[in-house]
């Protein structure tokens, strides 16, 4: 039998699979949410240097996703294959590195495990098949998108980009909603916030938002249809509003403390590709109009 259709009769299989390929997933994306805002930030500079016509800097040591190899940030010593494998080496090394003993982050595995069980919770939820295969990648790259637009405000073009495009591309092929819909979401999505960021900026003068925020809206567009955008900014500001008193109660901080919007618009964008019709049959059955 195929192994495509071994996946289809035990949905069983395709769970554990796609929560394996997860973990090693969540391993690359542990990678990528360490070196790529460094690998853009070293981009810039350059270009900042040739714009402003300064001489240029020395050049820097190769810095990719391949290259240098992982070592220790301590002691220097390089991560061998079997310490990196993901949750296992952690626990093996109990959490610590081989040769100094340092303390590993424990946001690694972590993230690993999360990115394992969203995978496996995917396959589970569509069963295999397209939409899982291609909500696995949208799905890997917002986690992505979260972690490092909580750290560094940031929202890579690099990683929002592609993924609208092949929201664009799968929905030609009818796998979510009609292309058209799929179209004019992106569209929507984009000038819905657009115009909410210079509608902000021209009454209190302050950037509310930045531009990859229009962006990641017009990806969710892409994928789910103009129809998911109404839930997708409501959500957002449930989920905001929710995880930023959790934040300001831990770190007691202010409330003028810049608190991305990014993460609570891929979380808000996310659940309403998963459940939006579900969502708002509810909600109109609970208002009576339904
Ligand atoms: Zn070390």
């Amino acid at each position: 039998m195929p192994l495509n259709e071994i996946l289809a009769q035990y949905p069983l299989a395709f769970i554990v699979i796609a929560g394996v390929i997860g973990l090693l997933v969540g391993s690359f994306l542990n990678v990528l949410i360490w070196r790529l805002p460094k690998m853009l930030e070293r981009e810039w500079r350059v270009q900042a240097h040739d714009i402003l016509g300064l001489p240029s800097e020395t050049p820097l040591p190769t810095y990719n996703l391949m290259l240098p190899h992982s070592q220790c940030p301590h002691c220097a010593h390089r991560i061998r294959a079997w310490e990196n494998i993901p949750l296992l080496s952690f626990v093996l090394l109990r959490g610590r590195c081989s040769a100094c003993a340092t303390p590993i982050s424990k946001r690694y595995p972590l993230i690993e495990l999360a990115c394992g069980l969203l995978s496996a919770f995917i396959a589970w939820h569509f069963g295999f098949g397209w939409p899982a295969c291609m909500t696995l990648v949208l799905t890997w790259g917002l986690l992505a998108m979260c972690l490092i637009d909580a750290e560094h405000q940031l929202l890579p073009d690099v990683l929002v980009l592609p993924l609208m495009w092949l929201g664009l591309i799968v929905n030609s092929l009818g796998l979510f909603v009609p292309l058209q819909d799929a179209l004019w979401g992106a569209i929507a999505g984009y000038m819905a916030l657009w115009s909410v960021f210079w509608l902000f900026k021209l009454i209190t003068g302050k950037d509310g938002m930045g531009y990859g925020d229009f962006k990641l809206l017009a990806m969710f567009g892409a994928w789910g249809g103009w129809q998911i955008l109404p839930l997708t900014i409501l959500l957002s500001s449930l989920v905001g509003a929710v995880i930023g008193l959790i934040y300001l109660r831990l770190r007691n901080a202010k409330t003028s403390t810049p608190i991305p919007f990014g993460p609570y618009l891929a979380i808000a964008g996310w659940i309403a590709l998963l459940w939006g019709v579900q969502i708002t049959d509810f909600y109109w059955q609970f208002v009576g109009l339904k």
